[in-house]
């Protein structure tokens, strides 16, 4: 399952984020520590997306993140107070392409989905058919992740972010049970996440927030989200409230 962070904080180099701690978001790609409900490496691809004047500039790719020499210079030399970035394991079935990649993005937000939705296709057929077929036929890749951004877009304008998560994991969680839908939205500004069985740990500090599926290091600030949460995350703030399954 894949791995994924978020950051908002003090301007700092995007690659020097993933190579960030002995247990980097880079070092998951090839030995994350918690993966549940299998997959042993992430070697299908990463993304990261960071922001600059208000919205997300993406790189994503379907190679491994310790094989990509282009990759590791552009995010070398990009800095940005805000970043999400993901390795990916490829739910069997699903393709390997670098559009299956997360971040999503649209507008001033990105997306990333750790998990995989059960039933897949058929338990998302009634989500899909309440999309206009335009928002299907632009699906960045034909995966569940990209299927449940696509749900999540559609309502960003008008509805509170976390709202729409914690709506649409309570509703794939029923229709779907024993989906695993960590979420993971930001505008660069605001994060906003989901643990529904898979791992989750935060570290907020006063001018910065970290929300992270593993800890890139011992730091005893890291704090572990408890399954079917929701979290709400600024620079210096965290707020985690239960998500009923
Ligand atoms: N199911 C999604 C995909 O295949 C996410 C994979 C994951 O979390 N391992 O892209």
């Amino acid at each position: 399952m894949c791995r994924h962070l978020a950051y908002l904080g003090p301007p700092c180099s995007v690659g020097e984020l993933l190579a960030r701690g002995p247990h980097s978001l880079q070092s998951q790609g090839w030995a994350p520590r918690d993966m549940r409900g299998g997959g042993t490496v992430n070697a299908d691809g990463y993304g990261a997306a960071w922001w600059v004047d208000g919205a997300p500039v993406r790189y994503r790719t379907a190679r491994p993140v310790w094989n990509d020499e282009a990759g590791a210079a552009v995010l070398g030399s990009a800095r940005s107070g805000a970043v999400l970035a993901a390795v990916r394991s490829a739910t069997v079935g699903m393709p390997v392409v670098h559009t299956a990649n997360a971040p999503f993005t649209d507008g001033r937000w990105a997306f990333s989905h750790n998990g995989t939705v059960r039933g897949w296709p058929g338990s998302l057929a009634r989500l899909a058919a309440e999309l206009p077929i335009t928002d299907v036929l632009t699906l960045d890749a034909p995966t569940d992740s990209a299927l449940l951004w696509a749900t999540v877009r559609a309502r960003l304008d008008s509805d509170d972010p976390a709202d729409v998560l914690a709506e649409l994991v309570r509703s794939v969680g029923a229709s779907a049970p024993e989906s695993r839908l960590n979420l993971l939205l930001t505008d660069g500004e605001q994060v906003v996440a989901t643990t529904w069985y898979h791992s989750l740990s935060v570290l907020v500090t006063e001018d910065a927030v970290l929300v992270a599926s593993e800890p890139h290091d011992d730091d005893p600030a890291w704090r572990p989200v408890p399954d079917h949460s929701l979290v709400t995350a600024r620079p210096g703030h965290v707020a985690v409230t239960p998500l009923d399954p």
